[in-house]
């Protein structure tokens, strides 16, 4: 069950605007999995969504597709949590910040990564697909370059941003005594192949350093929410980062031995690591983009 949100999810990264536009969000049902006391994530449609709530207020670490908002603060209500008072984008793709009007005429404080706010005002292109500029209300009001440290509900919760590898306003969020990281798109959990979106400035290095800095932080208790998927282990993300070093190695080794890309393919340097090969980003598509990505 928990694979059709996803599914959804990353159908409507490549299908156009109009496309997504017409689905069909009334079908959609949030689930809520409660990670730790005052510490919750929820599947919808879109990026999982991060849940703090307490005596301090309820913050939200990314908040899906605008029409998802009504469904999100039911559930958000379900937990006995407030109203959200804080909103943190892990970046500035619409399946994480679609409900940043609603929630910000809402009255909910918007903070992410500097550049999401400058993507978000001018609009651009995710995988072809054009996407205007966003509203005033859905701009993030407060915006930072290295991260934050947001005090609530009995603990510190760190924003940490990471060098350019999704995109180039990549954060996670660690909440440090739950012991609970959201990755954002830094990680998809086996679904897919990682996008990296290179015309919002993403580079496939950076995934392999992202790994490695929560892999610093992280222990065998760690719950981890990717992007996508299922809530994930310290040993899913050692996974994820060893398939992808691997392959950026492999495909160097390829580049420097003057092979072409569809040779460097049909050595299948994406196997062996439990991802679907047929996800979003396909195994083909990864070592396109690798193949280009390294050679500049
Ligand atoms: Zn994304």
């Amino acid at each position: 069950m928990k694979m059709r949100p996803v599914i959804l999810a990353l159908f409507a990264l490549t299908a156009s605007a109009v496309a997504v536009a017409q689905q069909d969000f009334s079908k959609v049902e949030v689930k809520t999995e409660q990670l730790a006391p005052g510490v919750a994530v929820l599947f919808g449609a879109g990026g999982n969504i991060g849940v703090s709530y307490g005596e301090d207020g309820t913050t939200l670490i990314d908040d899906q597709y605008a029409p998802m908002t009504a469904k999100i603060q039911a559930a958000v209500a379900a937990l006995g949590a407030t109203p959200v008072k804080f909103l943190v984008n892990t970046h500035w793709h619409g399946d994480h910040s679609g409900g940043n009007e609603n929630l910000g005429k809402a009255g909910a404080i918007i903070m992410a990564h500097d550049n999401v706010r400058v993507r978000l005002a001018a609009g651009g292109t995710i995988a072809g697909n054009a996407v205007p500029p966003a509203a005033k209300a859905a701009l993030p009001v407060i915006t930072y370059a290295e991260g934050l440290k947001l005090h609530l509900n009995g603990e510190e919760v760190r924003v940490i941003s990471v060098a350019p590898a999704h995109t180039d306003g990549d954060s996670f969020i660690h909440w440090t005594k739950s012991n609970v990281i959201h990755m954002g798109d830094l990680f998809m959990l086996k679904v897919s192949f990682p996008f990296v979106d290179r015309d919002s400035g993403g580079d496939v290095r950076g995934f392999v350093a992202a790994a490695d800095k929560v892999l610093a932080i992280a222990d065998d208790k760690t719950k981890i929410i990717p992007g996508h998927g299922v809530i994930a282990t310290k040993a899913d993300l050692q996974n994820h980062r060893n398939m992808i070093a691997t392959v950026i190695a492999k495909v160097e080794a390829g580049i420097k031995a003057g092979l072409t890309v569809e040779q460097i393919k049909a050595t299948n340097p994406t196997e062996g690591f439990g991802v679907n090969p047929k996800g979003f980003i396909s195994a083909d598509r990864f070592v396109e983009t690798v193949y280009n990505n390294l050679k500049g």
